[in-house]
């Protein structure tokens, strides 16, 4: 039996992913949610279910946090006892802002954050080619990788405990906005009856064309260079118009082309029509006037 034990506190999906994987690998476990129901089933198969928060903290130096996000530990921590010497592994999610002031107020009370920010659903801990960002105190993270990495692979980003937050927040920023131009494109296909399932092939095919861009103008972005060589910024606006006016003549929603839309025409009015639409980048670095 592996001697090392963790105490994790929120058993909502993922904390019970979570705690099911440490049992499995013979970890020693104690866990406190507020709604204490959710500790029985993981108690039957081995886990200690401490009787209050204080009890789950002292119970081992290193602490997970599965919650909802920032504001639930502290509804947690200010009532509890001390928390000096623990290690706190907040997996919340949560803006970098948010990440920065716990890891702050947990160091006022001689406690340490690590920061996390893990890129999976539940059915993805407990594998090695999952990931999860880390940051804060490196000698932090490195006392106790061994132990994080039974969850899922540790991609450490730095000291700065806003880090890990931020690298996961920029993510879900392409992942809502690809998922909903998928749920969009599948109501276009929808109204015009075409099925999800078959639409599966192509949708699956379009997503995998992207990293080819992605490589091809990733050196031009950080160069900062947007020539209209392969594709200009006029010919995008067209196509996007398009995609406009045949959701509009399928009768359904046409809110999120229509937002595309409008970014080309600010890129346009900034004089950019002969570059690529890389150029976008520019558009949305400032707010909208
Ligand atoms: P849930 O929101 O389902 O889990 C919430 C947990 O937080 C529960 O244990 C809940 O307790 C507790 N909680 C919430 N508010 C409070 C409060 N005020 N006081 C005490 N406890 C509170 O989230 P998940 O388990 O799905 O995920 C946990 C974290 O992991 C989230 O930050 C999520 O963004 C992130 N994440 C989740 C993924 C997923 O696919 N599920 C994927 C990647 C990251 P109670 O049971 O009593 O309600």
């Amino acid at each position: 039996r592996n001697r090392t034990s963790v105490t994790i506190i929120g058993l909502g999906p993922m904390g019970q992913a979570m705690a099911a994987v440490f049992l499995e690998r013979g970890y020693g476990v104690t866990l406190w949610n507020r709604t204490a129901g959710k500790a029985d089933a993981l108690a039957a198969k081995g886990a200690i279910k401490a009787s209050d928060v204080n009890e789950a903290i002292a119970a081992n130096d290193l602490v997970i946090l599965s919650l909802t996000d920032y504001e639930a530990m502290y509804a947690i921590l200010e009532q509890a006892g001390d928390l000096s010497g623990k290690v706190f592994v907040n997996l919340s999610s949560d803006t970098p802002e948010k990440a920065r002031e716990a890891a702050k107020w947990l160091e006022a009370r001689g406690a340490r954050q690590i920061t996390g920010g893990v890129q999976v659903p539940p059915s993805g801990i407990g594998k090695a080619e999952s990931s999860t960002y880390y940051s804060g105190p490196r000698e932090v993270f490195e006392a106790h990788k061994k132990t994080l990495e039974v969850l899922t692979g540790a991609d450490y980003r730095g000291e700065d405990p806003g880090l890990a937050a931020l690298y996961y927040q920029i993510q879900m920023d392409m992942f809502w906005t690809s998922m909903l131009s998928y749920l969009h494109a599948l109501s276009l296909a929808s109204a015009n009856g075409i099925t999800a399932e078959q639409f599966r092939p192509y949708a699956i095919e379009t997503m995998q064309s992207l990293p080819m861009f992605i490589e091809f103008y990733t050196p031009r972005i950080d160069a900062g260079e947007h020539p209209g060589d392969v594709d200009r910024l006029g010919m995008g606006a067209a196509s996007v118009d398009h995609i406009v006016h045949t959701s509009k003549d399928a009768g359904i929603d046409t809110s999120l082309p229509a937002a595309v839309l409008e970014v080309f025409k600010r890129g346009m009015a900034n004089g950019q029509a002969g570059n690529s639409f890389t150029s976008l980048i520019e558009v949305f670095k400032k707010p909208v006037p």
